[in-house]
Formats: C-alpha cells, structure tokens, sequence
C-alpha cells in the first residue's frame, strides 16, 4: 500500500511529522490484536485530528460494522480494497465519502498481486508468496479474513526477488499465510520446493529464511532437497500449538505428536545445529492439567531454541469461542509463565554454545556504535566496532551473552 502510494506522487512520513492521510493496517490474530488496532486507530486521530484516517486489513474485514462505527476513522476498508486504496482515499479527500460496503474475500479467486515492495528495505526483505488458509483450526479467524489459498505466480515472485538483489539486499524471508499451500491452486505444476530452488539460483541473495513451515510439508524427500540449497538458512519455524493429541484433535490441527517429532528429526538430520522455534497455545478449551503435563513434557523433549507462547482468547465466529469447559484466566497465565521460562532456558542453553566460536553474521542496522545482526540460523548478535559493516557478512567470535544476545567485537 505504501508502494501504491509512492508510485501516486505521495510522500511516504513518520507519524509525528502531521501527516495528511494515516493507514492503520489492522490485524485481527488475536483479541489483543483486535483491541491494538482499535486503540492505535483513536490515538492517531487524537493526535492528527485533520488528518484522514483509513483502517485496513484483517481486523475490518471480519468485524466491518463495528469498525466502521468507530468515530474516529474516516474509511474503512477490507483485504480486497487494498489494491484500490489510494483511488479510494481521493474520492474521499473530493467529496468525503468513503465506500458503502467491503467486498467478500471469498470471491478472490486469485493471488492479490500489489506489485514489488522495494522501498524501505536495506538488508532483509520479506517476499510474500501465497495468501489465505483452507485449514480452519478451530481457535483461528485467519481463514475467514484472508480467503481460500492463492498462490502469487512464480514469475512475479522471481522478478521481485532479481530486483530486491540487484538493490543489494542480501536475505529474503519467505511469508504466507500457510506456505506448505503453495502452488495447490495454480494451473501451472509448481511447488514450494520447486519455488525455492529457482529462487536459490538468483544471484546476489546470499540467505533465503522460511518465515513458517507447515510441519505436514516436511517430509524425508523436501528436506534432502531444501538441504542442497546452500542458501537456505538453518532456522525454521514450525507451529506446534499443543503437545498434546488430544487438544491438537480439537484444534483440528492435521498432525499427531508422534509426527511432529518425525518432522523434527528429519530436519536436525538434513540441518546441522538447526534452530527450531515454535507456536503454542496455553489454556485452550478443555485442556486439563493432565494435557498441559503432556505438552510439557513432549516441549522438554522437543528443546526448541524460542517458542512463542499466546494465551488461548476465544475469537467471536470460531466453532472453539462455544466449545465447553473453557480454561480459566489465571490458569492460563501459570502455564504460559511456565513454558516462557522453558524458552528462555533453552534460549540460554543454545546461544552459550556459540560462545568463543567464530560465527557468520549478516549486519542489519547500528545504534550508538553497536551493529548488530543475525547468524544463518537466527542468533542475535551485537558488535562494537568503528568500522563500517553495514549490510556485510562478518566473522566475529562472541564472548559474552546478555539478554538472549551474543556480544562480540571487530
Ligand atoms: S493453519 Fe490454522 S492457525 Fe494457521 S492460518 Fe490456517 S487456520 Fe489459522
């Protein structure tokens, strides 16, 4: 969107410096993130009282009248309108009416193609490759805010990949919705694999990161062969949510335990020291102290470097917000804290190994004469240095670990 809105003649600023026009790009994941896009919505308002406000995306799209009620904001609109934004935000400044009604995302019937984003980023930059979710977890609003999957054409993709590379932006973290879907519903026969060999080849990419992998994607031939990418890092994100099978059944998630850990071993076969980091949701309805025992148990075994962990909040249109014996609030934070405190221990666990060793890190940005940066396989680390090490990949050896960051000098 702001591409669209660059390539209209408009200038692209920070929100103290009184814009005209504010987009508020909503998401609606979870309750918190619903009630996130409301606050930031009237504060920006508050502060930019003549400028247009305009809130997008996920969070307008599944509750559209009840934030269309929201005095505060001038236009609201969907997934769909996004590609007509900067039309629909002219009409507005003309005649101060906005769109009567947002558009099904049902009806997309293919990938939302908004064009290259090639202005903001220096070192990293995201590709997205598909949209939407057939899946329909039971906890999970995704699927009715993004659609049916809709895969983005192989070509598009590799031509806004050979851009990003001749800008001199050296890693690429793959995004989607559910990328394991990717290619299912294009004419053409081409998968994600496929895909990320034909990326692996562009020249000036030196690291290709997979933003989230389906575990039901991973089998013993995908791995070997994402293997012989040499470009592909050794960090992957795989959704767990529960290791419990009892819970995944109720989440309709589409994988046992005994599975997932396959997938794991699989990847700790073909990855050497790969860093595997997860989802979980504590406290989903009916899960007994016995299920959460089993989750614990099944992540202890598991070790994976970071997980991330939500409190179940039941989503309003979900067949889990009437599920029976919903979990108590404190209940739900006990167990949170005490996977949080599992993460933070494997975390340490992992990064001392890396300290007083040489390791590769790709330098994104600088604050008050510290770089700082990611390994391959997703470390953090920070080095003092005079010299210039913008956008480089440098050799350092850490000595010291603080706050899940290596530190190191150059
Ligand atoms: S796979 Fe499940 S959790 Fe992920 S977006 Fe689809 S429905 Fe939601």
């Amino acid at each position: 969107m702001a591409q669209k809105f660059l390539e209209a003649g408009y200038h692209l600023c920070k929100i103290d410096e009184k814009p005209d026009i504010v987009i508020v790009n909503t998401c609606t994941v979870t309750n918190i993130a619903d009630r996130k896009s409301r606050q930031l919505l009237r504060k920006v308002k508050e502060e930019n009282e003549n400028a247009i406000v305009v809130a997008v995306g996920c969070y307008v799209q599944v509750a559209y009248e009840k934030v269309k009620s929201i005095k505060e904001i001038d236009i609201s609109l969907g997934n769909v309108e996004k590609k007509d934004i900067v039309t629909i935000v002219e009409n507005y400044k003309k005649n101060k009416e906005s769109i009567a009604s947002i558009a099904d995302i049902n009806q997309e019937k293919e990938y939302l193609e908004l064009g290259s984003v090639t202005f903001s980023e220096k070192t990293r930059a995201t590709i997205k490759i598909q949209d939407g979710c057939n899946n329909f977890c039971t906890y999970c609003l995704i699927p009715y805010a993004r659609g049916r999957i809709r895969s983005r054409k192989k070509e598009n993709i590799i031509e806004e990949v050979t851009e990003i590379a001749q800008k001199g932006i050296k890693e690429i973290v793959i995004t989607g919705i559910h990328i394991a879907s990717y290619g299912k519903d294009l004419e053409e026969d081409v998968q994600l694999i496929a895909l990320l060999e034909d990326l692996n080849q562009i020249q000036g990419i030196q690291r290709i990161r997979l933003g989230s992998l389906e575990p039901t994607i991973v089998t013993e031939d995908f791995a070997k062969r994402l293997s012989k990418l040499e470009k592909i890092c050794n960090q992957f994100h795989l959704s767990l949510q529960s290791g419990c099978d009892e819970t995944l059944k109720r989440m309709n998630r589409k994988y046992s335990c005994s599975e997932f850990k396959k997938v794991v071993q699989i990847l700790r076969k073909y990855f050497e020291d790969v860093n595997l980091t997860t989802d979980i949701i504590v406290g989903f309805p009916g899960e007994t102290e016995e299920e959460f025992k089993q989750t614990y148990q099944f992540l202890k075994e598991i070790k994976f470097y970071k997980m991330h962990v939500f409190k179940y909040s039941p989503r309003e249109g979900t067949p889990a917000a009437k599920m029976p014996k919903q979990v108590d609030g404190n209940v739900k934070e006990k167990r949170s804290q005490k996977l949080i405190a599992l993460s933070n221990q494997n975390q340490d666990t992992y990064n001392k190994k890396y300290l007083n060793k040489p390791v590769e890190v790709l330098i994104e940005e600088k604050k008050e004469n510290i770089w700082s940066g990611y390994t391959k396989n997703y470390i953090k680390v920070c080095v003092a240095s005079n010299l210039n090490l913008e956008n480089q990949i440098i050799s350092v050896t850490p000595t010291k670990e603080v706050d899940q960051m290596l530190f190191a000098e150059k």
